[in-house]
């Protein structure tokens, strides 16, 4: 079922969910849950990657068809600049889509300098009802998914994600930021192509991975310092995996497993790319890399797989603590672990965890790791001291610990530790009240 990459090429990635205030709710409440959304999109991003993604969607065939029928189903129509959205949800609804949407055209325009051009043509989709679902859990409703496709986007101007109608306790406001990162990816497909760049399989979908991986940082997409693909890039390394990288068609009927791992190399190895460029903006490099030749790209297998070892997560992450990005570097212990880095299942990551949980701005994702993928390795020597510290935040990881670990704990001295938290800090560190059982 192979399908021409340089036609219509369709990918998808990831995004993050959970329950959410309505979606209806007037602006100001919807600013709030959006922001709320972005705010568990770390938390989350943990399960996510525990899941896997999807891959990518075959294009709609003929695209004219599908077009015609999305817009005859449509129950709204929104137009912004540089979009027309059509939706089977209701114009209020729609509306959070459209605020996303409109904001990555203009992030991901000025990051690839896409000028301004047709509309594009964007489609929130139902699930099909024929279809198998993949999950049936938390993170299918909020990011649906069908035979492993989330999404697709199409060479000539068109997109589209899944969706599921917005429900009172999931509104569209918080489905809508859960859908940016796949938004984003689809929108990388059609604008890096509005600017002339190469169609092939690694090329396309390690770009969209890399700018669905980016921050924003004053108002503009700047490169994740350590995106977890990294992670899978390095364990998945083997002899060949460059040829077979190369020679990858989006739709060339590999397993889900095996598309994921293209994506993650796909992200590695292009960001290996971008760093040899002496170009200063992304748009000149990339049509650097555009310009190679296949049998010269070959050749850098050693160089890559070189480059690759020396991408240590927990190297990344200690160089960063005691630093302005070292809040952010602390998060990325429970994402890369979850990613599977065997670098963080170590005593050296575990000691640099608790040194983590005596500092409030790091302490959440710190707990968070510790609790999720290193409480039965920590020594009883690490718990005693934790509770000793005369902090009550670090007393309370402690008792969640013990708890993950499955030994007994008292929950009335939890409760009471609980409540002589900051209403800040109990926000923040939600997760361990909820484990504990005294977050009302
Ligand atoms: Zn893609």
């Amino acid at each position: 079922m192979a399908t021409p990459a340089t036609h219509d090429d369709f990918g998808t990635s990831a995004g993050c969910g959970t329950h959410a205030p309505n979606g209806a709710a007037p602006a100001r409440r919807a600013g709030r849950a959006a922001t709320w959304a972005r705010s568990l999109v770390g938390t989350l991003h943990v399960l996510l990657l525990v899941l896997g993604a999807g891959g990518c969607a075959p294009p709609p065939n003929p695209l004219e068809e599908f077009e015609a029928a999305s817009q005859r189903d449509a129950r709204s129509r929104l137009e912004g600049p540089g979009y027309v959205l059509y939706s089977p949800l209701d114009a209020d609804q729609s509306a959070s889509y459209a605020r996303v949407l409109g904001e990555e055209i203009a992030l991901v325009s000025a990051l690839v300098e896409a000028p301004a051009g047709p509309s594009i043509r964007a489609y929130l989709v139902p699930l099909p009802a024929d279809v198998q679902e993949d999950r049936a859990d938390i993170l299918a409703e909020v990011l649906p998914s069908a035979g492993g496709y989330q999404a697709g986007a199409s060479a000539r101007g068109v997109f589209f994600v899944y969706v599921r109608p917005a429900s009172p306790e999931i509104g569209a406001v918080v489905r809508a930021e859960f859908a940016r990162a796949t938004i984003r990816h689809e929108l990388v497909h059609v604008l890096s192509r509005r600017v002339g760049l190469p169609g092939a399989s690694w090329f396309q979908e390690g770009l969209a991975e890399e700018v669905a991986s980016m921050r924003v940082v004053g108002g503009e997409l700047v490169a994740h310092p350590y995106p977890a693909e990294l992670v899978v890039a390095r364990r998945a390394m083997q002899p060949g995996a460059l040829e077979d990288l190369l020679g990858w068609r989006l739709h060339d009927g590999r397993p889900l497993a095996d598309r994921q791992r293209c994506y993650a190399r796909s992200l590695a190895w292009l960001r290996f790319l971008l760093e040899r460029q002496p170009e200063t903006a992304l748009l000149g490099k990339l049509q650097a890399i555009a310009a190679q030749q296949p049998d010269s790209l070959l050749r850098l297998e050693p160089e890559w797989t070189a480059w690759l070892a020396r991408q240590d997560p927990l190297a990344a992450i200690r160089s960063r603590v005691g630093t302005a990005g070292g809040a952010e570097a602390a998060g990325w212990l429970p994402t890369l672990a979850a990613a599977g880095a065997p670098e963080l299942a170590t005593r050296v990551a575990d000691e640099l965890a608790l040194q983590l949980l005596a500092d409030a701005h790091t302490v959440e994702p710190a707990s968070r790791f510790l609790l999720m993928f290193r409480a039965a390795e920590l020594r009883a020597e690490d718990l005693r001291a934790l509770a000793a510290a005369g902090d009550p935040v670090r007393e309370l990881c402690a008792l969640a610990l013990h708890a993950r670990r499955g030994e007994a704990i008292d929950r009335g001295r939890a409760g009471t530790v609980w409540t002589m938290l900051p209403a800040e800090q109990r926000d923040r560190l939600r997760l361990l009240g909820l484990m504990l059982g005294v977050r009302r």
